[in-house]
This record gives C-alpha cells, structure tokens and sequence, in this order.
C-alpha cells in the first residue's frame, strides 16, 4: 500500500492554511474543507486585530506565539501587500480598580515579550481620541489591522505554488491509524475517510494528518481515538456579537480602543475596533453556548447591557446607536469561571499517534499566531522521507 499524500490537514481556515503553506514544500500534501471555499468558519468572524501578545500568561503558547506571529504577520504584509495597518490601540481603565490592572498589564506584556506597551499622558489620549474617557491608558503601537482573508489566500496560494492540493465540500468522518507493517509495505500512518457534498465516502492513506479542525477539533481527535473528555481536551464554544454604529463614525475613532478585560479572558471586553476602510464596529460578547451547533445568527437580547459597557469608555453611546452586525463562535478549552488556558498543540506520538498533530482550543489570538503555530507544527511534521521509509 503506497501513500495518496504526505500530509492531510483538516480544515481550511487560517491555521490550517497556514500549515499547508508551511509543509507544502516536504511532499504531496491534501488539505481536507467541509464548506464550499476556506476560511468560512471563525476565520472570517473575528475582530482581524493582530495583537502584541499583551494578555497572555508569560511563557505560555499564546504569549509566544503572538509575540512571534506580530512580527511574521507584519513582515507577510510588507513583503507581499496583504492589507494590514499598524494602527496601535489604547487600553483604558475608567477608575482605580482597573488602574491596577493595566499595572498589572504593563509587566505581563513585558514578560511575554511585548515591551513596547507604554503609559500615555491623559492630554496625550484626549488629543489622540477626544471621545474616550479614561482615568488611565496603555498604549501599544504594534497592535494593527488586518484583512484576513488576504492574508488567508495569500497562504492558499503559497501551498498551491508548493504543489498542495484542495478538496472543498468535503467532510473528514474517520481516521483509522495504520500500524507500520513490512507485508502492506507502510511505515506507519493513517486512512482518513471522507465524505464529499453528493454523499460520496472515500479513503485517503497519508503519512500523517494535522488536525486544523477550528470549532470541530476535538472531535477530530476523538475520531482518531483519542478520549478528548478524560483528557480534558473537549471544547466548549462561547458565542460573541459584533455592532456596527448606526450613522457611521459618530464618534470619530482613529485607534482601536480596548476597555479592561474579565479575569478569566473570556473575552478582552466589547472593544472598538476600526476595519481597513475606516468602518468602525463594536464587540465581541462572550456567552457559553448551551447547544454546540454553528449557529451565526444574531440575537438583540442583552443589547442595552452592550451599549452601557460601551458608554463606560465611550460616553454617550446608547443602545439604538448600535446595529447588528456579525456572529463570531470561539472554540475554548476554558470551562466557565475557570482560568484562561492555553493552546494545545501537540504531535501525539506519546498517545500512540505518531504524526498526528493536534491543535486544539486555537481561539484568539489564533490569527495572529497562525504563521507561527505553522513554523511549530513543521517542526514537529515528520519530514517525508522519514515517514515514506
Ligand atoms: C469573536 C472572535 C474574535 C476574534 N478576534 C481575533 C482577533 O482579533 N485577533 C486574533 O488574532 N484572533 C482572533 N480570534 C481568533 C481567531 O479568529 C481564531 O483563532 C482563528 O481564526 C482560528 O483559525 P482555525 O483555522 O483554527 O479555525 P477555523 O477558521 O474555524 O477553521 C477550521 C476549518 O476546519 C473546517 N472543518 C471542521 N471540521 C471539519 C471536518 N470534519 N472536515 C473538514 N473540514 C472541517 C471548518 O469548516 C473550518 O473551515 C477571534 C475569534 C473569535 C471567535
């Protein structure tokens, strides 16, 4: 039995698109996408903020993947056009309470290794955003914009260029992990049984497999036969809303704006964020959502609480100001109430998966890492030849 492919990468959003383009280049390698085209699902329903790694527990994957993934994805832009501002965003805290944390704030960032995070005079804030009221202010000038989908075909067709090829429209249903054996000629790897858009099953023998599942990665794993339960290693999803403003840039934004964050990071707070084209939208929310199913459509409920978390750094915002706007599903390893944790990232050889690499609970700032978890994970891929031997 000879391979189909090197490589399977399940899924066709930002990391996956990333991996493919970083692994692309070793041998034939097969990116597996259950919607029509890539990057359908939380790829495209993000605030596209590339963060400076400012939240994140020093040392942690987050922390240092963000870091790093800053940088690539700046130097991505410049290099080949993607559409990207390094516009800076001011954290705010409105009283004393919060003034600690940015304290707090300050040395974590330095810690994680984002040392340009920096005090802003008050003058300087209210010359810089006259509508922002803030007792206290960071400002990180490395925190930009970016137009994911450029960033995400420009992958796509850097892995093509390297030879990959794309399936759409087609579901990863089963792996079945496939011993080393002399007799069928293998070294070892997996069949990944798909199902195509007409109904269709297939089977596709590959050396090994990244699991870039996004929402569904847990369950990609469970398929493989990992027990994701015990091991800790199911997702929960929280649901967040995004708000355009009705009459536009009322309130004349020029950075983006983050209030001070819950403990548990369930999300950074309802922030204002400015797109590529001068659009100014609010958000996200950040509820556990009781059915796991992708439901992207919008709910008003809880508006007025919204606006007023809003209005707290904006005044004068109010509920009939906002409009809705988008849905974006976050696939979270936190359980409610409980502390941030970190990306998993992983080739399972220890759980007798040789070549299978998970990555699990990849929610924000999973862009703004994605060049870099793809480095990580090449370094943890087989080459080809060790896995065609
Ligand atoms: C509300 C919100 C705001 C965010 N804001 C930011 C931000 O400002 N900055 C930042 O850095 N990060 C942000 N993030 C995080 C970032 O969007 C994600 O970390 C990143 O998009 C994850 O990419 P992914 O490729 O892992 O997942 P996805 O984009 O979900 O891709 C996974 C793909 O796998 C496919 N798939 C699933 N199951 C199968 C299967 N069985 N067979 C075949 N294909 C399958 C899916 O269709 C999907 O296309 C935010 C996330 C959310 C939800």
């Amino acid at each position: 039995m000879s391979y189909d492919y090197n490589t399977c990468v399940i899924g066709a959003g930002v990391v996956g698109l990333a991996c493919a383009a970083r692994l692309a280049s070793r041998g034939p390698l097969l990116v597996i996408e259950r919607e029509w085209k890539f990057g359908q699902a939380t790829s495209s329903h993000n605030s596209e903020v590339v963060h400076a790694g400012l939240y994140y527990e020093p040392g942690s994957l987050k922390a240092k993947l963000c870091v790093e993934g800053n940088r690539l994805i700046r130097d991505l832009a410049a290099e080949y056009g993607i559409g990207y501002q390094r516009c800076g965003k001011y954290i705010v805290a409105i009283d004393e309470t919060e003034k600690v944390y940015l304290e707090w704030l300050k040395n974590n960032a330095t810690a994680s290794g984002a040392t340009d995070l920096r005090w802003v005079p008050l003058d300087e804030l209210r010359e810089q955003e006259p509508c922002v009221r803030a007792v206290a202010a960071l400002f990180s000038p490395s925190t930009g914009i970016l137009d994911s989908h450029g960033l995400m075909a420009h992958f796509k067709t850097q892995a093509e260029l390297a030879g990959a090829d794309f399936v759409f429209n087609t579901e990863a249903i089963g792996i079945r992990h496939l011993p080393p054996s002399t007799t069928a000629g293998i070294k070892g790897g997996y069949s990944v049984a798909v199902r195509d858009s007409y109904g269709d099953e297939s089977e596709i023998i590959c050396a090994q497999v990244i699991n870039a599942a996004g929402l569904y990665s847990d369950r990609i794993a469970a398929l493989a036969g990992m027990d994701v339960k015990a091991l800790d290693l199911d997702l929960r999803w929280t649901r967040g809303f995004y708000y355009t403003m009705e009459g536009g840039q009322k309130f004349h934004i020029a950075h983006l704006i983050y209030p001070v964050p819950d403990k548990s990071l369930k999300s950074l707070g309802v922030h204002a964020t400015i797109d590529l084209s001068g659009g100014l939208r609010f958000g996200p929310t950040a509820e556990y959502m009781k059915e796991q199913t992708e439901d992207y459509s919008f709910s008003n409920d809880g508006l007025e609480q919204v606006a007023e978390s809003i209005a707290r750094y904006l005044p004068g915002v109010k509920a009939e100001d906002l409009n809705a706007m988008m849905t974006g599903i976050r696939p979270k390893l936190t359980r409610p109430g409980q502390p941030a944790r970190d990306f998993y990232i992983r080739e399972e050889s220890g759980r007798g998966l040789p070549g299978f690499v998970n990555l699990i609970g990849i929610e924000s700032p999973g862009l703004t890492a994605a060049p870099a978890i793809a480095r990580v994970v090449a370094e943890m891929a087989q080459s080809p030849t060790a896995a065609r031997d």
